[in-house]
């Protein structure tokens, strides 16, 4: 058994996971941060509550891993990007409260390590997920290993795709996570909402009730030409940079996350298959990487944390 927990924004989510990838049983609790030694502390009680509920004792756990947004490196933390912590030695701390060993990875490497492990990267060597939600993570798997660098490795979404374009909360310009993300996509809708006010994009993001990154695939599947202009033009941003990532990786496969991702396959997933498939270098070797959905949504963070230690 392992025990992943994944720290997010407001709560912490603890899951125990067989050798299947299968969550057991769950536990949560509500991120409230006290200092990293409390935080240590919490982390421990959940791992004891979320085994109290599956009826294991700790022998019978391998490891505890949790995934965290920031980086990470041989059991301290780097940084985080929403709880005030630098340079904390928290698998030291961890074993203070439980003796067990604690692992951690930036959450969209675990996203990546579970989706290898049970989801959508099965059966892979070379795997590559992209998550599109407000920015665009990265996890690689290279040789059957998570990749990492130096602790901060794989931030794809910092690949430049528009040389002296919009400023990036990163410092540069023209990163690709501010055009193929899913603010990139609501950016797109909207100015083509301002261009066209006879477009059904009005229609279905009054309905939602805002422009939200489903808005422009929802009013594409009705047929709306504004919608299929701004699809086809999200899909060429986002091809920008996965092409970039294949002719430098050519992983089997390339997984996409996040809700963005759920859209009709026609609209995102086939399209940018052609271009990849017509565009990379790569492929003239006559390897074609395969661009998928992400299977786990949600639990991958958990179960990809509590098989850390598999791919590190
Ligand atoms: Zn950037």
């Amino acid at each position: 058994m392992y025990i992943g927990i994944d720290v997010g924004g407001t709560n912490l989510k603890a899951g125990l996971v067989d050798e299947a990838g299968t969550i057991v049983a769950v536990e949560r609790t509500p991120l409230n941060f006290q200092g990293p030694e409390a935080f240590a502390k919490s982390l421990a009680e959940l791992a004891e509550a979320v085994m109290a509920q599956g009826g294991v004792a700790k022998e019978d756990v391998k490891n505890v891993g949790a995934g965290i947004p920031g980086a990470v490196l041989d059991g301290e933390i780097l940084y985080t990007t929403n709880i005030p912590m630098e340079h904390v030695p928290l698998a030291d701390l961890f074993r203070r409260y439980l003796d067990l060993p604690l692992l951690l990875g930036n959450d969209a490497d675990c996203a990546a390590v579970g989706e290898y492990f049970c989801g959508a990267g099965r059966g892979t060597k070379n795997f590559i997920i992209v998550t599109l939600g407000t920015g665009i993570g990265g996890g690689l798997i290279l040789n059957k290993k998570l990749y990492t660098g130096m602790g901060s490795g794989g931030e794809v979404g910092h690949l430049v795709t528009h040389p002296g374009g919009d400023l990036c909360n990163c410092g540069r310009s023209g990163c690709w996570e501010r055009y193929a993300s899913a603010t990139g996509l609501i950016h797109l809708t909207k100015a083509a909402m301002a261009e066209h006010p006879e477009s059904a994009l009005h229609t279905v993001a009054a309905e939602n009730g805002a422009v939200e990154g489903r808005t422009a695939f929802q009013a594409a599947e009705m047929g709306d030409e504004t919608a299929l202009a701004v699809c086809r033009r999200y899909v060429e941003e986002l091809a920008l940079g996965v092409i970039d990532l294949v002719n430098i990786l050519q992983p089997e496969a390339v997984a996409l996350g996040g809700g963005v991702a759920a859209a009709p396959d026609r609209l995102l997933l086939e399209p940018l298959q052609d271009l990849v498939a017509r565009e990379c270098f790569a492929h003239r070797g006559g390897k074609l990487t395969r661009i998928v959905r992400a299977e786990l949504g949600n639990d991958a963070g958990i179960i990809g944390a509590a098989m850390l230690g598999r791919a590190i």
